[in-house]
């Protein structure tokens, strides 16, 4: 009783926007900051338009989100409203996802890159096991150093390859960690599911999301981004319907839609946590992408 009470003192779903400040190139372009937030819940964009007359003015939108994270917020107040609620749950068998949503150059992977890392100290800080030590958890810090290096290979560049991949990265609790084994089997990264011995008790995926604006690449005359278009609207739509489905506590959740929802799916049933940070640029080069970053978190709230 008392622990499902705790458990539900952390919201199923939470949906955090996380503005950046402007970049270099935005500072010395003189371009405008067209992004202001209020309260730590509110903000507003302020899109520019032309008239007929060519007069310049100013279309106003508002938005109200469970918490708005301005371009002065340091990643470690990003952990606190976000994954660290959660990771007292994961132990009583918590599934709980959070995954980085924007357009590229927004913020996801700076965002997204030191969570995992918080967590597993955490959850380490938790367990208090003699066996087990917080300086065990460098083990993360080479997964995550590995998983991004298979995200840069082969193309042109690391930013060019992430916009188009979503990557993840998933920290499982066992009931009896075999912490030892895993660490000299250096191929058992991918586990994550309960093939290997252990029962899991809970679950954390961190998802560093494709660039949002790549869903809207099917009209793209390359037939190769095309299809990585479709592929990317398909899973970024999925994800939305299953995080929906969640939210109204529906027993069907659509996890079929998508690769990337499939991948999820033992995280969309039973006790689950979902914590969306939704990444936006500050300039107003980035309107319309923001406002649509915005609109997709504001249907998933
Ligand atoms: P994305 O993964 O969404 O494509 P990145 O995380 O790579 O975007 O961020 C783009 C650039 O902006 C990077 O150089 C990154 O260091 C910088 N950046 C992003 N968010 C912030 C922030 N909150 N504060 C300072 N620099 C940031
Ligand atoms: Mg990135």
């Amino acid at each position: 009783k008392e622990n499902s009470a705790r458990e539900n003192n952390v919201a199923k779903i939470k949906v955090v926007v996380r503005k950046r400040p402007l970049n270099k190139k935005e500072v010395s372009t003189k371009e405008d900051d067209i992004v202001t937030v209020y309260d730590d819940a509110y903000l507003t964009v302020h899109e520019p338009k032309l008239k007929v007359d060519l007069t310049a003015y100013v279309e106003k939108h508002e938005f109200c989100f469970d918490a708005v994270l301005d371009e002065h917020v340091t990643n470690d107040e990003v952990y606190r409203n976000t994954v660290e609620p959660i990771i007292p749950i994961i132990f009583q068998r918590t599934k709980a996802t959070c995954f980085a949503y924007g357009q590229t150059g927004s913020g996801k992977t700076y965002t997204m890159q030191p969570l995992p890392l918080r967590a597993a100290e955490d959850l380490v800080r938790l367990l208090r096991q003699p066996e087990f030590e917080v300086s065990d958890v460098h083990i993360v810090k080479e997964y995550i150093e590995r998983g991004n290096a298979a995200r840069s290979t082969g193309s042109t560049g690391a930013n060019e390859e992430s916009s188009r991949s979503h990557a993840i990265l998933q920290l499982v609790v066992k009931k009896h960690p075999e912490v030892k084994e895993s660490k000299r089997n250096n191929n058992n990264i991918n586990e994550g599911n309960e093939s290997r011995s252990g029962k899991v008790v809970g679950k954390i995926s961190f998802i560093d999301l494709a660039g949002s604006e790549r869903g809207a690449d099917t009209t793209d005359n390359d037939r190769q981004t095309r299809i990585e278009g479709a592929e990317i609207n398909k899973s970024l739509l999925a994800l939305k319907e299953c995080i929906r489905a969640l939210d109204n506590d529906q027993i069907h959740i659509p996890f079929r839609g998508s690769k990337l929802t499939e991948v999820l799916r033992d995280s969309f049933v039973g006790n689950s946590r979902t914590v969306m940070i939704s990444c936006i640029s500050p300039n107003a080069g980035s309107c319309e992408h923001t406002l649509n970053t915005l609109r997709y978190a504001d249907r998933v709230k």
